[in-house]
């Protein structure tokens, strides 16, 4: 089947009807693991997927497809083909390959481990990200990948470890879907993450980033839908 073929099924299976729009879908070698991101033009929808999406069975890159539609347009349409590619990534992590880490981190997510999980947790990658003030960490579901913002390098080891707990609950959690959404700092996840002492973290965070430059935040088009902050 043609790719713009699947993005019109996608479209009129989410929606019931025809698109007004003409779509278009292109896969990309350059976008990270399974990254894709949804632009409207007056007269196109376009899907951009990573190339790792085209061995997908057409019915996960349906879902994918209506996820991203779902998000553009506010709409929050339930469809069997979200359901499947949200089982799709989480399944991912569990089989992801870990093959890369950073001393620094790796230690903070031993400490992490031991105190808040008994240590059962197992090691998912880790590196360090751009040196962000606005995003300090990351978890990527399908490649099983930690990232912590470079501005934390210097940061107290309660502050680093703070951040990487909460990318470890992501591990955890992985997202709930209700209503055709994803959601990942569900209510158990909050009450998990109150867990962590000391309570008065969020104070020492943000004085701690007070004294930190950071590069300005690149604006993005592109919509992360594998990772969550
Ligand atoms: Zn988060």
């Amino acid at each position: 089947m043609r790719p713009s073929t699947l993005g019109k099924q996608a479209y009129k299976e989410l929606y019931g009807k025809e698109p007004k729009h003409k779509i278009i879908v292109s896969y990309h070698a350059r976008f990270s693991d399974y990254n894709a991101n949804i632009r409207m033009s007056a007269r196109e929808i376009k899907f951009n997927l990573s190339r790792k999406f085209e061995k997908c069975e057409p019915e996960i890159q349906k879902g994918v497809m209506q996820f991203l539609l779902n998000r553009m347009k506010k709409t929050k349409i339930q469809s069997d083909n979200i359901d499947l590619y949200n089982t799709f990534i989480k399944k991912m992590s569990d089989f992801a390959p870990v093959t890369e880490t950073e001393d620094v981190l790796e230690e903070s997510f031993w400490r992490v481990n031991e105190t808040y999980f008994h240590g059962m947790m197992s090691l998912p990658n880790l590196k360090w990200g751009n040196r962000s003030r606005a995003l300090l960490g990351t978890y990527t579901y399908a490649t099983d990948f930690i990232m912590i913002s470079r501005i934390l390098e210097d940061a107290p080891v309660e502050v680093l470890d703070s951040v990487m707990y909460h990318e470890m609950l992501h591990k955890k959690h992985k997202f709930s879907c209700k209503a055709g959404r994803t959601h990942s700092h569900t209510p158990a996840f909050k009450k998990d993450e109150a867990r962590f002492k000391p309570k008065n973290i969020e104070q020492i965070l943000h004085r701690f980033l007070r004294g930190q430059k950071a590069r300005p935040a690149k604006k993005s088009f592109v919509s992360r839908v594998m990772g969550w902050d």
